[in-house]
């Protein structure tokens, strides 16, 4: 039996191998499908693994996000910075809190944020007395943006930190691995099928601070305390609780977090994969007509994606022929991101496309290839041969 419907070579997917089918298996057959003891061991086991003091799972990086904001206190009459070259979650979780959003444009080399361009923006807004409660930097494939440069700054002005590394588990930035926390207030990891390691849905929240941890954790969770010693009352009977906060239900499952553990067996083989394939791709892409991500990266990027840039003779249209010859090719190449800026629901709060010019030139010549840990030498060789013949035909005379 084939083992996917479809032909189409897809930019991501996941890799479940025996031993992660006998870990959700085990836990379908005991006691506790959630809240039993594999959460709390997943959570201890990704963050010896970054080196931070706390982590709180969750249902997916979208709810860590918005627990983070919470716990940071963002709310109506506050703004939160992040890169226009994202995932709509990391702009999202600001209005989730009632809070404005605003973006910084991107580096044209790292296609993260730009350091530059925040400095630039702080000092503005402090003269204007808007600054951001809160900046998103997002490890953009899994490349780390430069956190010490973003937290001095951000300490300079006294901005809260949140690094979106949804896509960079297992990556490293300085020598430590990003979820350390060293250089911010809390990072989020994702666990969706398509990124580094994953447990169906999930995510985390990671954080040196006792105080935002434990905010989180009751934030996941209803607002809802069980201990007697924090109650505002004597317990009425076994049976009492009390809601000190307004909560959520973000939590994840032992079934999930048992997937978690076991591919958190794996991540260091699936990141040397991603490595090796971005490396070949690197050799085989060598001459064509496109930038490739700066090859600088491969000892710290966890390569969640490898995007390419298409050059000036696939301006307009160009660029959307070459996608589109690809796909019909049955290469599932993809285009991460859209700006967030240009969605309609931002458009309506006011952001104009020009407002960020490079994220612009970005979205209008960038390709996602396949990267992942399953693709196989002559699949990777495929993509190659389809961008090879999309490029001949599609470029301008
Ligand atoms: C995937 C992703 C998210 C959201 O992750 P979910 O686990 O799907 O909620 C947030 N930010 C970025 C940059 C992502 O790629």
């Amino acid at each position: 039996m084939p083992k996917h419907k479809e032909r189409m070579l897809p930019y991501g997917r996941q890799d479940i191998d025996q031993d992660d089918a006998r870990a959700v298996l085990d836990v379908l057959m005991s006691d506790y499908l959630t809240q039993g003891p594999q959460v709390p061991e997943f959570e201890t086991r990704v963050k010896e693994y970054v080196g931070a003091n706390h982590a709180v799972a969750t249902c997916n990086a979208t709810s860590a996000l918005h627990l983070a904001c919470r716990a940071l206190d963002l709310g109506p009459g506050d703004v939160l910075w992040t890169s226009p070259v994202s995932f709509v979650a990391s702009a999202n979780c600001a209005r989730y809190c009632g809070a404005e959003v605003d973006f910084v444009d991107i580096d044209p080399s790292t296609y993260n944020f730009s350091v530059d361009a925040f400095g630039e923006k702080l000092a503005l807004a402090a003269t204007l007395n808007r600054l951001p409660k809160i900046v998103v930097p997002v490890h953009l494939g899994g490349q780390s943006c430069d956190m010490l440069r973003i937290r001095n700054l951000a300490k300079k002005y006294g901005v809260k930190v949140i690094e979106d590394a949804s896509h960079a588990v297992g990556a490293s930035y300085k020598g430590q691995k990003v979820g350390s926390c060293a250089y911010s207030d809390i990072t989020i990891f994702s666990f969706h099928p398509v990124k580094i390691i994953t447990t169906g849905e999930g995510g985390m929240a990671i954080t040196n601070n006792k105080a935002l941890a434990d905010k989180m954790r009751l934030l996941c969770s209803h607002g809802i305390i069980r201990n007697a010693e924090q109650m505002d009352v004597e317990p009425h009977g076994p049976w009492y609780y009390q809601q000190i906060d307004l909560g959520y239900n973000y939590r994840m499952t032992d079934l999930q977090a048992a997937l978690g553990r076991s591919q958190m067996n794996r991540l260091d083989d699936f990141v040397a994969s991603r490595r090796a394939l971005a490396q070949r791709y690197f050799q085989l892409l060598k001459g064509f007509p496109v930038q490739c991500p700066n090859p600088d990266t491969l000892e710290h990027s966890s390569f969640h994606l490898f995007v390419i840039r298409l050059g000036s003779e696939f301006q307009g249209n160009h660029h959307r022929r070459v996608f589109e010859f690809l796909r019909n090719n049955e290469i599932g190449v993809n285009l991460h991101y859209i700006p967030i800026h240009i969605q309609p629901y931002y458009r309506n709060l006011g952001f104009k496309p020009d407002d960020f010019m490079v994220s612009m030139e970005y979205y209008e010549s960038a390709i996602t290839l396949p990267l992942f840990p399953g693709l196989t030498y002559p699949e990777q060789d495929k993509v190659v041969e389809a961008l090879s013949g999309a490029l001949s035909l599609c470029a301008l005379p």
